[in-house]
């Protein structure tokens, strides 16, 4: 669904990317992990668009449509094509209230009944968005904050969210519980890619990852063979 071959990225003077391979299939979950600095996230703005790429080439391929080269595509066709980024920091809007994010999410779809029923679903998903509907996002906890971002990306009828450290700020046990509905996510046909600092949590969620260190590709496995293995145990689960 989504393939990276050889990518090289520079951030101002900074060759960051120096040729990212990598591949995400249709229903799975891929975790990216990595240490500060590493080019996770720069990975992920590359892919939707945000970064323009050196060298090499992206590739996403919804569904059964064409093959669209995403890096040089615009925002809105992107997200057209279905292709979520849910960024670090969330991006949700603060001043606004829970219920107009969740319409932020749809902005490009004029179904307004498959929009009411999204909300809906999204509704019985979180039913904290619903209790909260009318409250400014900028007030609701970090977690709400995070069920937040899940359901408006979801409002945009992704087939491939990608996300930026979704547990970043988070109490543990609300990290489990996202990472529980990425979970459920996934089982309604929606293909991740997951970006986090959290080594421990995402690979026992993903199904496949890749350990980026210094802007390069160095290893790729099972979440279950990554977690294993001893050079990704001390270098990024503790031992
Ligand atoms: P983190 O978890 O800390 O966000 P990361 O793996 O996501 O790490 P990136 O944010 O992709 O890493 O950053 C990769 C490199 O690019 C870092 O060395 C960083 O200093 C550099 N970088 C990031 N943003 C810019 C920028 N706007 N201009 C120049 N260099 C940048």
């Amino acid at each position: 669904m989504l393939e990276l071959k050889d990518v090289q990225v520079f951030r101002g003077n900074t060759h960051v990317l120096h040729g990212v391979s990598m591949e995400v299939g249709q229903g799975e979950i891929v975790a990216l992990i990595g240490a500060n600095g590493a080019g996770k996230t720069t990975t992920l703005r590359a892919i939707s668009g945000l970064l323009p790429t050196r060298e090499g080439t992206i590739t996403y391929t919804p569904g059964s449509g064409q093959p669209l080269e995403t890096n040089r595509m615009s925002a809105e066709s992107i997200v057209a094509s279905g292709l979520c980024h849910c960024p670090e920091g969330r991006g949700i809007f603060g001043g606004l209230s829970v219920i107009e994010n969740l319409h932020m999410g749809a902005y490009l779809r004029n179904d307004t009944q498959g929009i009411q029923e999204d909300i809906e679903k999204i509704h019985a998903m979180f039913p904290i968005l619903a209790d909260r509907a009318k409250q400014t996002a900028g007030t609701l906890s970090g977690g709400e904050q995070m069920m937040l971002a899940l359901g408006r990306s979801l409002m945009s009828c992704p087939k491939l969210l990608m996300l930026d450290e979704p547990s970043l700020g988070l109490a543990p046990l609300v990290v489990e519980a996202i990472f529980e509905m990425l979970a459920d996510i996934n089982k309604q046909g929606v293909t991740v890619l997951l970006v986090e600092q959290n080594a421990v949590m995402a690979l026992d969620l993903a199904h496949r990852a890749y350990v980026l260190e210094n802007g390069v590709v160095t290893m790729t496995g099972s979440g279950a063979e990554l977690a294993n293995d001893d050079n990704v145990r001390k270098a990024y689960l503790g031992g």
